[in-house]
């Protein structure tokens, strides 16, 4: 049987995976979006606090006596790049991009909501503390991509337009 000690560093390693196939995907979207300034500044944003996550996390298993997993992290990083290479085939990229962001947000916050759970089941204070933290930054950034996927449509909509009518010119 697992205790809840063990089972929280089994969550952390599989959240630390999590935020580096984050770090590999927001990075591959920043250097995508030169199109769209306002997309790409929250973007870089979420990827510093990404980076500030995966040093909480790590901070949470060393006080645990444990580590981040590489392989799980390698294993992210694989996946995350795939989605970027299918992403560029597609023409609307921006937008396709945002709302794949959108998603991966969602599945943070449920990972956070749960880990919450489990370190404080383990009593595990500070881990507690540190992914409340964590999730409210995620919460954020789903709340700003909500507000912004709108704007987001109509500049490439606008983009489109342009391009046809120079075409047509
Ligand atoms: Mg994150
Ligand atoms: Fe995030």
């Amino acid at each position: 049987m697992s205790t809840p000690r063990a089972h929280l560093i089994r969550c952390l390693r599989d959240a630390y995976a999590m935020e580096k196939h984050s770090e590999t995907m927001l990075g591959a979207q920043a250097c995508r979006l030169g199109d769209d300034a306002h997309l790409r500044i929250h973007i870089q944003h979420h990827l510093h606090e990404t980076l500030g996550q995966q040093a909480m996390l790590a901070s949470c298993l060393a006080r645990l006596g444990s580590g981040p997993s590489l392989i799980k992290g390698m294993a992210g990083e694989i996946t995350a790049f795939s989605q970027v290479v299918i992403g560029m085939t597609m023409r609307d990229e921006v937008v396709k991009g945002a709302m794949s962001t959108y998603a991966f947000e969602h599945a943070e916050i449920a990972a956070y909501t749960a880990l919450v759970s489990v370190a404080r089941a383990a009593g595990d204070l500070e881990t507690t503390r540190i992914c409340e933290r964590i999730l409210q930054q995620e919460v954020e950034m789903a709340g700003w991509l909500s507000r912004h996927i709108p704007a987001t449509v109509t500049r490439y909509l606008m983009g489109v337009a342009r391009k046809r009518d120079e075409a047509t010119r």
